[in-house]
């Protein structure tokens, strides 16, 4: 195959030389982290060396870290209404979601349906924490004693739209609530710190950061919170919160690859922006109706998700990828279909401009020339595209 550009960042990442290099050097690593001689001690190691690196990313203590097999396994294992606090055990009542959320979100864990509640978004993009805050207050003034979970996502995975976290974090405690938050497309690209989010449980996966896929983690703000109803009762692993024995090769690739982010956050968060400006820039000189979601948000420094009226998704990424490029439309997360964005849906974006959402997400080993290669794939779509339809109406 001829040269490729990969410019799909938030579907999945290549991994990171650190976390390659970890994952090998396990490869030979035979005991079980659960036995006590010598070959499981030094898995037990390898276990809790990487719980460290992936806790330090989030400012959480290692002991409050969960492995999990990804992000959805996180997402589900903290939406439970056995998730408690202390010594309070009296199941959650209630969940809210925003309208964005990922599919695991909004599938609403453990919780029946009809305990499951949406919270709006604007139409940038950025959850409506007035209707949060009025939604909570009408709880507490007409179900005396409702206990709520609320889910919200750190980063949108589909505008890389960041949300206000921190404030929607005091409206949920104020209320007696608890906030569960997907951080799988935040981590590792911009700050997403556990306290500072005010967080009290956030999922985080290490195939988005430049991990091996299959492995993820859930992490708590602190020990008194608990999992009542583990998904997978067991042999007592993850402090009784997550049964089986542990994925040793991918959680020290996860390990690995979250230190290296750790420690190239900032430079790289600033390396990622300006590419993504420029890219920006040069579709805008191209394609000059292009409307670019949530543009004037914070957003993440990597993410671009735009549409050009007239030009539909399906036909763009055909193109690209026969030219080499590699992008997806909206959330590329269940690949193969090219359907329409349930986050654009949710943002009241009409169905005529969505149907041509593209998101170009860039990473760690992106450069000028990759940018580039995409402007140029895409003024030759867009040229294409105007040709056959002059040949139309000739
Ligand atoms: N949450 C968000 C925001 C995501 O973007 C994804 C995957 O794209 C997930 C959760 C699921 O993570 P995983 O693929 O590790 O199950």
């Amino acid at each position: 195959m001829s040269e490729r550009v990969y410019l799909d960042w938030n579907a999945t990442t290549p991994l990171r030389p650190e976390a390659r290099a970890a994952m090998e050097a396990t490869f030979d690593c035979v005991g079980n982290p659960s036995s006590v001689h010598a070959e499981g001690r030094a898995a037990r190691y390898l276990v809790e060396q990487a719980r460290e690196q992936v806790a330090n990313l989030l400012g959480a203590e290692p002991r409050n870290l969960i492995f999990t097999s990804g992000g959805t396994e996180a997402n589900v294992l903290a939406l439970s209404p056995r998730l408690s606090l202390g010594t309070d055990k009296a199941p959650r009542d209630r969940l809210l979601i925003s309208a964005i959320e990922h599919p695991s979100v909004r599938a609403g864990g453990r919780f029946p349906s009809e305990s499951i509640e949406d919270v709006p978004v604007s139409s940038s993009g950025i959850v409506d924490l007035a209707a949060l805050q009025k939604r909570l207050d009408a709880l507490r003034a007409t179900e005396k004693g409702v206990r709520p979970l609320v889910a919200l996502m750190h980063a949108n995975n589909e505008t890389g739209v960041v949300q206000a976290v921190a404030d929607a974090a005091e409206m949920v405690h104020a209320a007696g609530g608890l906030l569960h938050v997907d951080a799988v497309q935040s981590a590792g690209k911009i700050a997403c710190d556990i306290g500072r989010l005010g967080a009290d449980t956030l999922a985080v996966s290490a195939h988005k950061l430049g991990g091996p896929k299959g492995v993820g983690a859930l992490v708590k703000r602190s020990e008194a919170l608990h999992i009542d109803d583990p998904m997978f009762k067991g042999g007592g692993q993850e402090r009784g919160s997550r049964g089986g024995t542990e994925n040793v090769i991918g959680i020290a690739g996860f390990g690995a690859a979250a230190e290296a982010a750790a420690k190239a956050l900032a430079p790289s968060a600033r390396r990622m922006a300006e590419l993504r400006d420029r890219l920006e820039t040069m579709l805008k000189a191209v394609s000059p109706d292009a409307v670019i979601f949530g543009a004037d948000l914070e957003r993440l420094p990597n993410t671009t998700m735009f549409a050009v009226p007239g030009i539909k998704a399906e036909t763009a990424l055909i193109a690209l990828d026969l030219a080499g490029v590699a992008v997806s439309s909206g959330s590329a997360c269940s690949s193969g279909k090219v359907a329409g964005s349930p986050v654009l849906a949710a943002m009241n974006v009409a169905a005529a401009l969505a149907v041509g959402a593209v998101r170009v997400s860039l990473g760690s080993a992106t450069v000028d020339r990759d940018i580039d290669i995409f402007i140029n794939a895409w003024r030759n779509l867009v040229a294409g595209l105007s040709k056959g339809r002059r040949e139309v109406a000739a």
